[in-house]
């Protein structure tokens, strides 16, 4: 449930408020707001009466939360989340543009690949170094290496990495180079993993699982926010369904969708979504026009010699197109998207 406090209540009056949940055993999380404070009161509501809250000094009045996702849900927070990321904003009136190879395949490839998205307009630079692949033959990513030439193309470009982690214990590792934690699709389930990245307090870009609901989704952002992070994008990536054309089913509606149910910022991937790089930009444009918060797409300098996604990845030259006619979109319809 939450309390929403009188505009007047004084610090004592919400300390009670806090110490009587706290004595119940929940978890409180304290949204201190310009012009009210909300008191998120999170468990099981069955323990605690709505109406001794109520009538407690300086209490306005408690509302429950209905949707199973607390933390992650409107109810709990009607304006939307809006954090920094390197310098740029994610969640505001700006989208942002990330942008790199699916791998990071050599020093050179994620140089080059970084300097030219940067020059495109790209504010985030992505590369995966710890890779979830379909086989175990396929190339899995050069590791600790990948993370360093990483770090190194942040200090040429100045943009922050978005990165993936596979598991709980690579936590501390990737959290040594990268700025953002990338959950994949196929861990958004992985609940140690998401236990791990909630606590790293960490910003963390959590894909949406191929065969996910979009509450179960939720749900899983709900974990991360357990720990207090509240840094928590929602990626949606598409989804399986009988179409073979595409590599995935591009769920434009899962956008408007989770901005509706969620006050968290909402990310697209074209490039997953669609699996052929011919349909990205339609995508992609679609996905600003539905509302996306930011976007993340694969760029690789020679697509054809990727070592992972080439049929995806746009060259640099389609990706600062892109970026040109997203931008339009953006002002189309009152967001922009920085240069
Ligand atoms: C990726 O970003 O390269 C990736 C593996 O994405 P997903 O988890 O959405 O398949
Ligand atoms: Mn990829």
């Amino acid at each position: 449930m939450i309390v929403i406090m009188q505009a007047e209540a004084t610090t004592r009056e919400k300390s009670a408020v806090i110490a009587r949940a706290e004595d119940f055993g929940f978890k409180v999380h304290l949204s201190d707001g310009k012009e009210r404070t909300i008191i998120g009161i999170i468990g099981d509501d069955r323990v605690i009466n709505r109406e001794q809250i109520e009538r407690m000094p300086g209490v306005e009045r408690v509302v429950p939360i209905l949707k199973p996702f607390k933390l992650a849900s409107r109810e709990f927070k009607g304006e939307d989340t809006v954090f920094p990321l390197g310098d740029h904003t994610i969640g505001g009136k700006e989208v942002l543009v990330m942008a790199g190879p699916c791998s990071v395949e050599s020093r050179t490839q994620i140089i080059e690949t970084a300097i030219a998205c940067k020059e495109a307009g790209a504010h985030v630079l992505r590369g995966g170094a710890f890779k979830p692949r379909t086989s175990p033959y396929a190339f899995q990513g050069m590791g600790e290496e990948g993370l360093k030439y990483l770090a190194e193309a942040r200090e040429i470009t100045g943009m922050p990495i978005v990165t993936e982690v596979m598991e709980p214990a690579l936590v501390p590792l990737v959290c040594e180079y990268a700025d953002i934690l990338q959950v994949g699709a196929r861990n958004m389930q992985n609940y140690a993993l998401l236990h791990a990245v909630g606590e790293s307090q960490y910003p963390v870009l959590l894909k949406r699982g191929m065969s996910s609901l979009i509450e179960e989704w939720l749900m899983c952002a709900e974990y991360i926010l357990s720990h207090g992070n509240t840094r928590v994008m929602l990626c949606e990536r598409g989804i399986r369904t009988f179409e073979t054309y595409t590599r995935n089913t591009f769920d434009i509606n899962a956008i408007p969708v989770a901005k509706h149910l969620s006050h968290l910022p909402v990310v697209a991937d074209p490039s997953h979504a669609t699996g052929k790089w011919e349909y990205v930009a339609g995508a992609a444009k679609a996905a600003v026009a539905a509302g996306a918060d930011g976007l993340i797409l694969e760029v690789h300098p020679r697509p054809e010699e990727a070592m992972s996604d080439g049929a995806q990845s746009l060259k640099p030259e389609k990706f600062a197109k892109l970026v040109v006619e997203m931008r339009a979109i953006a002002q189309a319809v009152g967001r922009d998207i920085m240069p």
